[in-house]
């Protein structure tokens, strides 16, 4: 029987094990929190839609066959009668101004795809698909929705739950390599798990580990704020425009976010209170009004993001023995360790990326047939951070929606 351990029990780790778990693997998984989704996964809804762009690039696929996956996964959990929470209430994603309107128009005449993939509606049908007036068209996802993400941590680790192990409350200080097989250990030194795989799914904290502490990926704080909602009242669906706003979800309505780099304060602030109120009034104007800052709860997380905001899926470089006056240009030279896995950097598209990852990362490990082309599959590759003439984008550009 093939075995792994995988740190870290959010959407990068239970998607990871739930595809390996179907495979027959058995899997050891560690988390410090004490229960699965409580990190960056922990929040009450986020939203599920792809990117499309004009020139169909890198992000734009990913996005789609992160969506498209997603929307095939989480069906198949929900028929299985499993515990995930999600809402296909469809996205309306508006145009930041006239001439994005007009990009988003010519995407979809360029592309012509499905109606009930994407259409793009004018001002009127977004208002009253909205139920509230607002200020420009925009794309209409009629399958994308909003889910809840510790939900579908949970779900995952169910699927297969005979095959998981959980190890929650246990932080993993050091990891190391002994007679083939890699191990876990705790502060005191102790081992809490060995197995030939370990998958690295702890988000920004996988840089304490030597082996994974080149890797370029930082922390975005994100604040969401809730807003009470009763059942029924409007939007019904989720509606972003430089930020979301979801449905009513429990009695409540998530808003959000903000977006800072390096930005370690895990309390709630007023100001980003204030920063998602003015969100919410560029999606659906004069809707906060009467709605104060101090009055708002939410909630923080850190999304682990790499610096070209695309995800890291695949085998960790051997940096150390990559010699920095030769560096290759070719990933397939790029030296390896050993068992050694990341499933990493979904910055703030965990919810679209995480089944599609999972399943990549579980077809390299195994050694089956890829779900996406070539370059896409070099895109995310961990090891494309230390190839020759790799042009650099340290910047990370702000403006996100989630
Ligand atoms: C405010 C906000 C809004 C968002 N909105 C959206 C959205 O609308 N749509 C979307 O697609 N995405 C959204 N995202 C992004 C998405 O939530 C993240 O990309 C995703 O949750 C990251 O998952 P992860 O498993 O990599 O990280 P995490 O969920 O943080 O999981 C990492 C886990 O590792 C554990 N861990 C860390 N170190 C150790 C250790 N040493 N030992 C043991 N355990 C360890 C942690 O306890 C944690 O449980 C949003 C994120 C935020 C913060």
């Amino acid at each position: 029987m093939t075995q792994a351990i995988v740190i870290g029990a959010g959407l990068a780790g239970s998607s990871a094990a739930e595809r390996l778990a179907a495979r027959g693997w058995t899997i050891a998984l560690i988390d410090r929190a004490d229960a699965p989704g409580q990190g960056a996964s922990g929040n009450l809804a986020g939203v599920l839609r792809p990117l499309p762009s004009l020139d169909d690039n890198r992000l734009a696929r990913l996005t789609r066959a992160g969506f498209d996956h997603a929307g095939e996964h989480f069906a198949a959990l929900t028929a299985a009668g499993l515990p995930l929470r999600w809402g296909r209430t469809g996205v309306l994603h508006l145009a930041r101004d006239e001439t994005h309107a007009a990009t988003q128009q010519r995407v979809v005449e360029l592309y012509q795809p499905a109606a009930d993939y994407l259409r793009f509606v004018d001002r009127d049908e977004a208002s009253a698909l909205a139920g509230w007036p607002v200020a420009t068209g925009g794309w209409w996802f009629p399958s994308g929705g909003w889910v809840d993400p510790a939900s579908l941590c949970r779900a995952n680790l169910a699927r297969y739950g005979a095959l998981i192990r959980p190890y929650y409350g246990c932080e993993v200080a050091r990891i190391d390599r002994h007679a083939e097989l890699w191990r876990a250990l705790d502060d005191s030194g102790a081992v809490i798990a060995e197995a030939p795989v370990l998958i690295l799914a702890n988000a920004t904290d996988a840089r304490r580990f030597d082996v994974a502490a080149h890797l370029p990926l930082r922390a975005a704080r994100g604040q969401v704020s809730h807003l009470k909602a009763e059942a029924g009242s409007p939007p019904g669906i989720v509606v972003c425009r430089l930020g979301y706003v979801t449905p009513a979800i429990d009695g409540l309505r998530c808003a959000g976010a903000t977006f800072s780099i390096d930005d370690f304060d895990a309390l709630l602030r007023d100001t980003d209170h204030a920063e998602n109120l003015a969100k919410l009034d560029f999606i659906l104007p004069g809707y906060g009004q009467g709605i104060h800052p101090e009055d708002l709860v939410g909630r923080v997380g850190f999304r682990p993001l790499a610096a070209d905001r695309l995800p890291m899926i695949g085998q960790v470089a051997d940096a150390a023995a990559v010699d920095p006056n030769r560096p290759s240009q070719l990933l397939s030279e790029i030296p390896r360790l050993p068992g050694l896995y990341l499933i990493n950097g979904f910055g703030a598209r965990g919810i679209v990326w995480s089944a599609f990852a999972g399943e990549l990362l579980a077809c390299l490990i195994t050694g089956t047939p890829l779900p996406v082309a070539d370059d896409l599959v070099s895109a995310v590759d961990p090891a494309r951070f230390l190839r020759r003439g790799r042009r650099k984008r340290s910047r990370v550009t702000l403006g996100v929606d989630c």
